[in-house]
């Protein structure tokens, strides 16, 4: 019973065995009502606390995963070349310092590439035009050299390639590909159709180097010997010419 007063009591009666009386049992509840209210506004509090957590939680995660994902995308074009999607220079040295320090053997080979002639395609085309020929050659390198290895862009039209599990005649094979594909290919920008042409640079990184460094300078001996002996060919570094 609920009394005016605001006291909440209950009632209990039941005849007493053998008698023509009944017993009567009050009692005052009022303190139990106000903590039973208590106890459900808590409780009520608590699963808003809880679904207010889950709210942020979520929040949080979805922050959390966008901040992730700008990361990757910043790491991604710290690393890359934006013309050809290829690595950077920087990148290029940083794979090819992990490389070497994984292997013992000497199956390692570097490429150095250059377009032939590319001061002319920009002066006779337009540098659009030399830009897409530089899209093309990296299009058509990294078709050939696939799992074989990985491919940097080292600045203007220029390029290098390392070769992994791979033998001397393995390396001048891709690099013969390679030159025989550009070679083959016509570049189209716009009104303008033209082919252009590699020299390509091959050596093999030494067990004991510390770094590529000095198989990335005797390819690009090579690659200046196939420039003298005239363009659009594949030469290899002869340890006997130095
Ligand atoms: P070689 O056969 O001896 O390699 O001669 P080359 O004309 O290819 O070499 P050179 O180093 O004289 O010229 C390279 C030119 O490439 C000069 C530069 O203006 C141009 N170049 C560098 N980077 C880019 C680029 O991103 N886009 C375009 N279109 N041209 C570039
Ligand atoms: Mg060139
Ligand atoms: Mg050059």
């Amino acid at each position: 019973l609920r009394l005016s007063s605001g006291k909440v009591i209950e009632r209990q009666t039941r005849p007493l065995p053998n008698h023509s009386l009944r017993i009567w049992i009050i009692r005052d509840l009022t303190v139990l009502q106000a903590l039973d209210q208590d106890m459900a506004m808590h409780s009520s509090m608590v699963e808003e606390d809880a679904a207010r957590t889950a709210a942020m939680a979520e929040q949080l995660f979805l922050a959390k995963s966008e901040l992730e994902a700008n990361q990757a995308e910043l790491r991604r074009l710290a690393n890359t070349d934006s013309l050809t999607g290829l690595y950077n220079r920087r990148r290029f040295a940083a794979l090819g310092q992990q490389t070497i320090a994984k292997t013992s053997k000497e199956d390692i080979w570097i490429i150095m590439m250059d377009i032939d002639h590319f001061k002319r395609i920009n002066d006779t085309y337009g540098h659009a035009a030399g830009d897409v020929a530089i899209k093309d050659f990296a299009t058509i390198a990294k078709k050939i050299v696939g799992d074989a290895g990985f491919i940097g862009r080292m600045g203007g039209e220029e390029f290098a390639a390392i070769l992994l599990n791979t033998d001397r005649d393995t390396a001048i094979r891709f690099a013969e590909d390679i030159r025989k594909a550009c070679a083959a290919s016509q570049t189209v920008c716009e009104a303008e159709r033209f082919r252009f042409t590699v020299s390509i640079g091959v050596s093999a990184w030494l067990t004991g180097e510390l770094s590529i460094e000095a198989a990335l300078d005797r390819s690009d001996q090579a690659l200046y010997s196939a420039k003298s002996y005239g363009r659009n060919r594949v030469v290899g570094y002869e340890f006997a010419q130095s």
